[in-house]
C-alpha cells in the first residue's frame, strides 16, 4: 500500500534521523551504535540530570559539592608546576567572595583569555581546595565587556554521550527532533482519564518538560525522578514491559505440554529414602510444580531459594513425575563441578529406586559421549544431568518431558530455549523449571518475571547455624592467619578468596597464586590448596574434591568457588577486597560456608577508606543472613539492572523508570495492562514498540 504522506495520522516516531538536518551517513551510524534510529528515539532520549544556568549565585554564597553558576572578574593567574601543569585561575565577584578554577589540561590560547580584569560566567560544582573553595575543570565562556549574554530560560539537558557527537550536537539534533513532535493526539497511548486520575501530564507535555524543564521546575524532583513528568514516563515504560511479557507468556501458553500426572509412587519411594524430612517451603513448592505440570499447558516456574534452601531435592520430586509419566528430564548446571554434584545426589537417591541417571558434560567424550547420545536419544536414559554440552545440537532426546536449569542467572535465555526446545515437537513443548540461589525482591519478580510463575523455598533447612560474619581492616591479616591456623588444627576447613577489582583472570590468577604462596608459608602445617579460573578443569576439578574430601584444610581460591559447592565441614572463609563486591556476590560466597552443624564464620576483609556504599554492604552483610532481605537491600543500593544481568532480562534498558523506585507504580501499570489489552490491543503493541522494540527480550518464552 502506498504510503500516503500527507495524511496528519501518519507516524512520524518512525521517520529515520537522515531526516534531520546535518544527519549525513556518518552521524547516522555514530547515532545507530547508540540504539538511536528514528525520530522517536531521540525523543526518548532523555536527560542524565540537569545543569541550571537560569541564574547567577554570588561567589560568597557558593557550598561545596552543589553545582552553580557564577560570574566574576579575573583577579590573579599562576602558572605553576606540581606532579603536572596546573593553572590556577582566582575570580572573584561584587559578593566579594573568591574562587579558584583549576585546569590541569590547558592550551596556551586558553591561558591568554584568563587576562586579569577578564569577564568570566563559569558552572561547575565547587569543592575545598587549599585556598577556599575551587571548581576543577569547569565550562566556561569569556564575556566581552559590552557583551551581557542573557541567562537561560530552562534548564540544560545533560544528555548521555553518544560517541563521536559532542554534547552541543547531540542537544541540537534532539532540539530539531522536538520540532517534529506531534500534538498530543497522535503520541498519547494512555487514556486521558487514567493521567488525570494519577495527576500526571500528556506523553508530549512530559517529554517538553524532560528535555526543557522551564526554570522554575522542581529540580530536586527532577533529581529524584520523582517529578510528574518523570513518572508519567516511567509508567508507560514499564507498562511497555510488562505488556511485552505478558505476550510472551501468552505466546507460550498457545503451547500445549505433556500432562504429567501420576500415583506418584516414584515421589513416595524417594520422601521415603531421604535421609531428611523436607522442610514446609519444600514441600509447598513441590506441591505448585505438581500441580502445573499436571496440566496440558506449559511450565515456566522459577524457584527461587536461598544458597542451601534445597532446592536440588525439589527438582528430583518434580523429575520423578515425569518419568513416572515415561518422559525424560534433564538438569543442566553452569559449571562442570555442580552438574557434577547434581549427579552424585541424584544418583544417590534414585538408581536405589531403579531410575536410571546419565551424565552429560564437556569432558565426556569420544566413545563415552557416542554412548549417552545414544542413550538419551532412545530414551534409556530417564534423567540426564550436565553443563551446556546438553543444549549442543547433537543432543536429541527421545521424548523430553521436564526441561530443569540450576542457577539460571548464569545461562542465556537462548540456552533455556536451546534446551526446552530439543523437548519440542507437534505445538508442544516440555515444562521448565528454573531454579536461583539469587533472590530477587518482590517488586523486582512481578516486573521482571511477568512471564514466569515464582516460588520461593523461603526456609532453611533445620540444623543449620547461622554464618557470623564479621568485617576487618586488611592490616590485621596477621590476626586472620592465627585464625585459621587454630581453625585447621581442630580440623575444621577454611575458604580463603582472592579477590580483584580487575576482572581479567590472569591477574586475579596471578593473585591468588601469590597468596597462596605466602599462605602456605606461614602455614607450614596446614595442607593448602589452590583453585583459579586459569586452571585445567580437570586440575580444578581435582583440588575440589580433596576439599571436599578433607584432604585440604585451606582452599585458596577466586570466585570460582561461588556457585554451589557443598562442603559442611568449611566453616571459615575469609573474603579479601570484600569491599569491591556486591552484595549477591558475597553473599553466594558466604552461602558456601554454615552448612554443616558447626558454628561459622565469615570475615570480610576490606582495605580502608571505605566508600559509603561499601560500608552499607559490609554493614548489610553483618546484620542479615536472609538472601531475600539482602536482595531489597541491594536493589536499594545498585538498581535493578545490575542486580538482574541485562543478558537475564535487559531490565538495565529501563530509560526512566527504576523499579526500587516506582515499585508504587506497578499496581496500576497491571491494572492499566488488563485495561489495555482488553480495549485496545492495537494500542498496547503500539506500547510495546514504542519502549520495548522489536527486539522482544525472551525471543520466544
Ligand atoms: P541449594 O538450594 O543451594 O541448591 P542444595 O539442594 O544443594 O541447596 O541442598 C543443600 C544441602 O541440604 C544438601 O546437602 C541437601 O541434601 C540438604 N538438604 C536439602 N533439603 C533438606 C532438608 N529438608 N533437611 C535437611 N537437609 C536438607
Ligand atoms: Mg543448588
Amino acid at each position: 500500500m502506498p504510503v500516503r504522506r500527507d495524511t496528519p495520522s501518519i507516524d512520524l516516531s518512525a521517520e529515520p534521523l537522515s531526516r534531520l538536518p546535518g544527519v549525513g551517513p556518518r552521524v547516522a551510524e555514530k547515532l545507530a551504535v547508540r540504539g538511536l534510529l528514528t525520530m522517536q528515539d531521540l525523543w526518548l532520549h532523555l536527560p542524565l540530570r540537569y545543569e541550571d544556568r537560569t541564574a547567577i549565585t554570588p561567589i560568597r554564597l557558593l557550598q561545596p559539592g552543589v553545582p552553580v553558576q557564577i560570574e566574576g572578574r579575573v583577579e590573579a593567574v599562576e602558572r605553576g608546576f606540581r606532579y603536572r601543569p596546573v593553572l590556577r585561575v582566582a575570580v572573584g565577584d561584587e559578593s566579594r567572595g573568591t574562587l579558584v578554577l583549576r585546569f590541569f589540561h590547558f592550551r596556551a590560547a586558553q591561558v591568554a583569555q584568563f587576562a586579569v580584569g577578564a569577564r568570566i560566567r563559569c558552572y561547575g560544582t565547587p569543592k575545598p581546595g587549599q585556598h577556599g573553595l575551587e571548581i576543577v575543570h569547569p565550562s566556561y565562556r569569556v564575556l566581552g565587556d559590552g557583551d551581557d549574554a542573557a541567562l537561560g530560560e530552562a534548564l540544560d539537558p545533560v544528555y548521555p554521550a553518544v560517541e563521536g557527537l559532542g554534547p552541543a550536537s547531540i542537544r541540537k539534533l534532539i532540539g530539531e527532533a522536538l520540532e517534529r513532535l506531534p500534538d498530543n493526539d497522535s503520541l498519547e497511548l494512555l487514556p486521558a482519564t487514567l493521567l488525570e486520575g494519577l495527576g500526571l501530564p500528556s506523553l508530549r507535555n512530559a517529554l517538553l518538560t524532560m528535555h526543557r524543564p522551564p526554570r522554575d521546575a522542581d529540580v530536586a524532583a527532577l533529581a529524584l525522578g520523582t517529578h510528574p513528568a518523570q513518572r508519567r514516563l516511567a509508567i508507560e515504560e514499564l507498562l511497555a514491559h510488562h505488556l511485552s511479557l505478558r505476550r510472551q507468556r501468552l505466546a507460550l501458553q498457545q503451547h500445549g505440554a505433556p500432562v504429567l500426572k501420576g500415583k506418584g509412587a516414584l515421589v513416595k519411594a524417594l520422601v521415603k529414602a531421604l535421609p531428611f524430612t523436607l522442610t514446609g517451603a519444600q514441600q509447598r513448592v513441590f506441591k505448585q510444580i505438581r500441580e502445573d505440570i499436571a496440566k496440558p499447558s506449559p511450565m515456566l516456574r522459577l524457584v527461587q531459594g536461598d544458597v542451601g534452601s534445597g532446592k536440588t531435592v525439589v527438582a528430583a520430586l518434580a523429575g520423578m513425575l515425569a518419568v513416572e509419566a515415561g518422559k525424560q528430564v534433564a538438569l543442566a548446571a553452569p559449571t562442570e563441578l555442580l552438574a557434577e554434584q547434581h549427579l552424585a545426589n541424584l544418583r544417590a537417591w534414585l538408581e536405589p529406586l531403579g531410575v536410571r541417571v546419565a551424565w552429560l558434560a564437556g569432558k565426556v567424550t569420544g566413545k563415552a559421549r557416542a554412548t549417552v547420545l545414544a542413550q538419551v536419544a532412545s530414551g534409556e536414559a530417564q534423567v540426564v544431568v550436565g553443563t551446556h554440552a546438553l543444549m549442543q545440537e547433537a543432543v536429541t532426546f527421545h521424548d523430553l518431558g521436564l526441561a530443569i536449569v540450576d542457577e539460571q542467572h548464569r545461562f542465556g535465555v537462548h540456552q533455556r530455549l536451546a534446551l526446552r526446545d530439543k523437548g519440542a515437537g507437534r505445538n508442544r513443548v516440555p515444562h521448565q523449571l528454573v531454579m536461583t540461589a539469587t533472590p530477587i525482591p518482590r517488586t523486582l519478580a512481578m516486573a521482571a518475571y511477568a512471564d514466569l510463575d515464582v516460588s520461593a523455598i523461603d526456609e532453611l533447612p533445620p540444623g543449620r547455624t547461622p554464618v557470623q560474619t564479621v568485617a576487618l581492616s586488611a592490616e590485621r591479616r596477621p590476626e586472620l592467619v592465627e585464625r585459621i591456623r587454630t581453625a585447621c588444627a581442630e580440623g575444621r576447613q577454611a575458604y580463603w578468596v582472592c579477590t580483584l577489582i580487575d576482572d581479567s583472570d590472569e591477574v586475579v590468577a596471578q593473585a591468588a597464586q601469590t597468596t597462596f604462596e605466602a599462605l602456605s608459608a606461614s602455614l607450614p602445617d596446614a595442607r593448602v590448596a589452590l583453585v583459579h579460573g586459569r586452571m585445567k578443569a580437570a586440575d580444578k576439578q581435582a583440588t575440589m574434591r580433596r576439599f571436599k574430601e578433607g584432604e585440604v584444610d585451606l582452599l585458596v581460591a577466586t570466585t570460582v568457588i561461588e556457585v554451589g559447592v557443598d562442603v559442611p565441614n568449611a566453616s571459615l572463609m575469609i573474603i579479601e577486597n570484600a569491599e569491591r563486591l556486591g552484595l549477591a556476590q558475597l553473599h553466594q560466597l558466604r552461602g558456601r560456608v554454615g552448612r554443616g552443624a558447626t558454628a561459622s564464620t565469615c570475615v570480610l576483609m576490606y582495605q580502608p577508606p571505605l566508600s559509603m556504599m561499601a560500608k552499607h554492604r559490609l554493614a548489610t552483610m553483618r546484620q542479615t543472613n536472609d538472601g531475600f532481605v539482602i536482595a531489597e537491600k541491594d536493589l536499594e543500593l545498585r538498581g535493578p539492572g545490575e542486580l538482574l544481568g541485562t543478558r537475564q532480562t535487559g531490565l538495565a534498558a529501563f530509560r526512566v523508570a527504576d523499579l526500587a523506585r516506582d515499585a508504587g507504580l506497578l499496581p496500576q501499570v497491571h491494572a492499566l495492562a488488563e485495561r489495555l489489552l482488553a480495549d485496545d490491543p492495537a494500542a498496547a503493541d503500539r506500547v510495546i514498540h514504542r519502549w520495548v522494540g522489536g527486539a522482544a527480550r525472551y525471543a520466544s518464552a
